[in-house]
């Protein structure tokens, strides 16, 4: 591939250049085209929906054995394995995460497709309890057509995510990635080919959400959407969605607690609350956002975290020894300052960050320092909306009355982590917080054997876990009639 190249894109099994306008995902690091391609087209959106549905009836792909699904699933998680380097050298350019990271989202995307497999070949379908002279069965058939709506933030793990368990589950894919990182997508398709998936049954469209995806979403034949992404969009495609009866799953935005209790392993909590807001410069959407602090902690807390924050060494991705990298464009690191500048007028004060870095390295790229903001009460803006970005709000707190009505206090309900010796305690309060996912002594761990998702505006539906396959199948009851006579009611005798 040269830079002068415009690349094609996979339309139901066809590589073509996109109908669309022609542009270039930037590395955020420097600012420099990393690849060209066209923006796929509405007419693109048919031809990749009806060629999935050709293949999806057409293939055999969903009538073969579990198996034998899963055998193909197995060759994609091998063949992400076998190129795993480059896949994280083409993240860190498409996005600008440090290089340690990108080969993290990698390796998950390995491990979620390998999972799955395993998921759709030991998958059972139930005989259950019969009462009356018939077996019953409950078992799960392909739905079509789904579409993966994805974000910029974790291109190929977010991807993964959903493609495993749609393909596990029978189906065909259409992934509409995040408009600035398109080149993750188009990898995994011609993994999935080079794997042996019949064609068709995946296709990318780069490109607007608001134009492709939205037509994606409205297109009869697509039958599930899973989208991970902003809750406002999100919210746009549950209406659509409505007006369908589609099923759909909506993983959306954040605004994390992170709780530090007065008994809490020090250590380990500065470790953690810093992992938690900082790591992926705090694009991620369990960033740890909200820290509160038990008040009796509160300033000999800060004073360590922050004089540990201002030692992380943000720099160049491609660096082993960065921890975070630039914030994906200019346009989000403006959005950042707004919220920082917002946070100082609405009484905030800077502990920590709040400028540009300057000289080097830092004059091409859309880097931003951690940042730590105090002083604020959690009803106010920038304590309720998610940032995205390196961005720490510190709150101290009294007793946990207090502790709970300020951290429940949120729109979003998606994470929240607890920083305690005393188990008991933190385990009734992991228990009295509303969230999809409650992390004690450690934050942003996840394993794809465990479910994710979130309550309230952080969204609806849960993905992975060994039944995430069964979010993209339809569940159907069997009844086998077994009485040796016809059915009471009409009067008709046996052998009449
Ligand atoms: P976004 O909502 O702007 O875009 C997400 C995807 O939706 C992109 O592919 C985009 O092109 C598409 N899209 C945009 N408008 C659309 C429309 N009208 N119809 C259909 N599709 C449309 O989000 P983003 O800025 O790419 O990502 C950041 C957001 O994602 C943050 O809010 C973050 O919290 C959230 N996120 C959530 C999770 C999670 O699992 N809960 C994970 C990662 C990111």
């Amino acid at each position: 591939m040269t830079l002068e190249q415009t690349l094609p894109i996979c339309i139901a099994g066809t590589w073509r250049l996109g109908g669309g306008e022609r542009y270039a995902s930037h590395y955020p690091a420097t600012g420099e085209p990393v690849a060209w391609l066209n923006a796929a087209s509405l007419d693109d959106v048919e031809a990749a929906v009806q060629g999935a549905h050709h293949a999806f009836v057409h293939s055999g792909w969903a009538q073969r054995k579990p198996h034998e699904r899963a055998a193909v699933l197995y060759r994609i998680a091998g063949l992400i394995r076998e190129q795993a380097e480059e896949l994280a050298q083409l993240q860190r350019q498409d996005n600008g995460k440090p290089i340690n990271e990108t080969r993290a989202l990698v390796a998950s995307a390995a491990g979620t497709f390998q999972f799955f497999a395993a998921a759709c070949e030991t998958l059972e379908e139930t005989i259950t309890p019969s009462r009356g002279d018939f077996v019953s069965m409950s078992v799960y058939e392909p739905m079509g057509v789904i579409a993966a709506i994805t974000p910029w933030n974790s291109p190929i793990a977010s991807e993964a995510q959903k493609v495993a368990p749609a393909l596990a589950g029978g189906n065909a894919v259409v992934i509409k990635p995040a408009e600035i990182t398109p080149l993750l997508a188009l990898q995994l398709a011609r993994i999935c080919e080079q794997a042996g998936l019949p064609k068709g049954l995946i296709s990318v469209l780069p490109g607007k959400g608001s134009l492709l995806g939205d037509a994606l979403t409205r297109h009869p034949l697509v039958k599930r959407v899973s989208f991970t992404g902003g809750t406002r969009t999100g919210k746009h495609i549950a209406h659509i969605a409505a007006d369908k009866m589609m099923p759909v799953s909506l993983e959306l935005g954040g605004k994390s607690p992170t709780i530090v209790l007065a008994d809490a392993d020090l250590d380990h909590a500065v470790a953690g609350v810093l992992y938690g807001i900082f790591s992926s410069s705090g694009e991620a959407c369990i960033a740890g956002s909200r820290l509160f602090v038990a008040r009796a902690l509160y300033e000999p807390f800060m004073a360590r975290l922050t004089a540990a924050a201002a030692q992380l060494r943000v720099g160049d991705p491609a660096d082993e020894s960065t921890q975070m990298g630039p914030l994906i464009s200019a346009g989000h690191r403006e959005s950042v300052e707004r919220y920082v500048a917002l946070g100082l007028a609405e009484g905030g004060r800077l502990r920590l960050g709040g400028e540009r870095l300057r000289g080097g390295v830092f004059e091409q790229g859309y880097f931003y320092p951690p940042t730590i903001l105090e002083g604020l009460g959690n009803h106010q803006q920038v304590c309720q909306e998610e940032i995205f970005g390196p961005v720490l709000v510190a709150l101290p707190f009294d007793n946990e009355e207090d502790l709970l009505a300020q951290a429940n206090d949120s729109l979003y309900a998606l994470a929240a982590g607890i920083w305690s010796r005393d188990y008991k305690r933190a385990w009734a309060l992991g228990r009295k917080l509303q969230a999809g996912t409650v992390w004690i002594n450690t934050y942003k761990q996840f394993s794809i054997s465990t479910p994710f998702g979130g309550w309230r505006d952080s969204g609806l539906g849960r993905e992975k876990g060994r039944l995430g396959i069964l979010q993209y199948m339809e569940q159907k009851s069997l009844y086998w009639g077994m009485n040796p006579q016809p059915l009471a009611w009409a009067g008709v005798e046996a052998g009449q």
